[in-house]
């Protein structure tokens, strides 16, 4: 157990587990679990964040324990499966066995073909069937030429929306102005000095909201508002105590017009808790998450020490 940043918080954890796919260029996943008066909160920044971006990390993980989350407006949230850079084989596989009606399939994997793309999103819509929905996030891999190409040849089964197809606002706005498939912005909203102010102009048709990036459930339903498009609430590769707040944000949003990307549970190799949040028939309930596997998932001391280095280092 890690020293407690703040009075409020009773215990901290550290906690580790494989990723059962690489993913996001991550063999591991872990994390810190704080505990509050309001229950568990997560603080899992990814190791190539600084300190600055962490700390919206921090705050979300102090109004998890500390203060809570705004209530529900639905007791049910719809995901969608995550399918990661794998072949197609797998990826009809993890579609046809996770209950969902909507996929979201990453592309553009570097060292990867635009055959390995088409081939995997094909196996995706074979498994989906025709009214199941198909995304792609390319996590901004493409200039805007190559999106174009890239987001027509991949349409032919049928997109939902492209997520973060490259990387700046004004690509993003000039490639809505040449396909027709609905565009999504992520990093471009996440990542930006301030996420409430960025102007997103002509860039985007969804914003993709993410708790912890964000800075917590009341930040990001700020971020919403402020820009008054379609939301979705996606994960940060969380166990499923951070998970439980991206489900409290989409439950609290007043529209949800897609399914959400918080069925990431299943990447993980283990979780924080017995009952982690896996969807059940595509949803997932809106609950609070009290981990009671926390010795099993323990990281080791070096891996503590690092958290802990961090930890103060966000919480100063
Ligand atoms: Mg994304």
């Amino acid at each position: 157990m890690l020293d407690a940043p703040l009075p409020q918080l009773g215990e901290v954890r550290t906690w580790s587990v494989p990723m059962r796919t690489r993913f996001r260029g991550l063999d591991v996943r872990d994390g810190v679990l704080v505990r509050g008066p309001a229950g568990w909160g997560e603080f899992s920044p990814f190791w190539d964040y600084d300190v600055a971006e962490s700390r919206r990390w921090w705050a979300a993980a102090v109004e998890a324990a500390c203060a809570g989350w705004p209530a529900p407006v639905r007791d049910a949230v719809p995901v969608n499966v995550t399918v990661p850079a794998v072949d197609p084989d797998r990826a009809h596989a993890l579609v046809a066995a996770s209950g969902c009606r909507t996929a979201k399939v990453k592309v553009a994997e570097p060292g990867q073909t635009p055959g390995d793309d088409l081939a995997r999103v094909e196996a995706v819509r074979d498994a989906l069937g025709p009214v199941g929905a198909i995304r792609v996030d390319a996590n901004a891999a493409w200039d805007v030429a190559t999106a174009v190409t890239r987001i027509r040849q991949l349409d032919r089964v049928g997109l939902e929306y492209v997520e973060q197809p490259c990387a700046t606002l004004p690509e993003l706005a000039a490639l809505r102005r040449r396909v027709d498939v609905r565009v999504a912005v992520d990093e471009g909203v996440r990542r930006s000095a301030d996420p409430l102010r960025v102007d997103l102009g002509e860039a985007g048709d969804v914003v993709v909201l993410k708790v912890q990036p964000l800075g917590g459930v009341r930040a990001a339903l700020r971020v919403a508002e402020a820009h008054g498009l379609p939301c979705v609430v996606s994960s940060a590769l969380e166990s499923s105590v951070g998970i439980a707040a991206g489900v409290a944000l989409a439950a609290a949003l007043p529209e949800l017009p897609f399914a959400c990307g918080l069925g990431t549970v299943a990447l993980l190799a283990g979780d924080v808790t017995s009952t982690p949040l896996l969807p059940v028939d595509g949803a997932l309930p809106v609950t609070r998450v009290a981990p009671d596997r926390l010795d099993a998932v323990a990281a080791d001391p070096v891996t503590e020490a690092r958290w802990s280095a961090r930890l103060s280092a966000v919480s100063e």
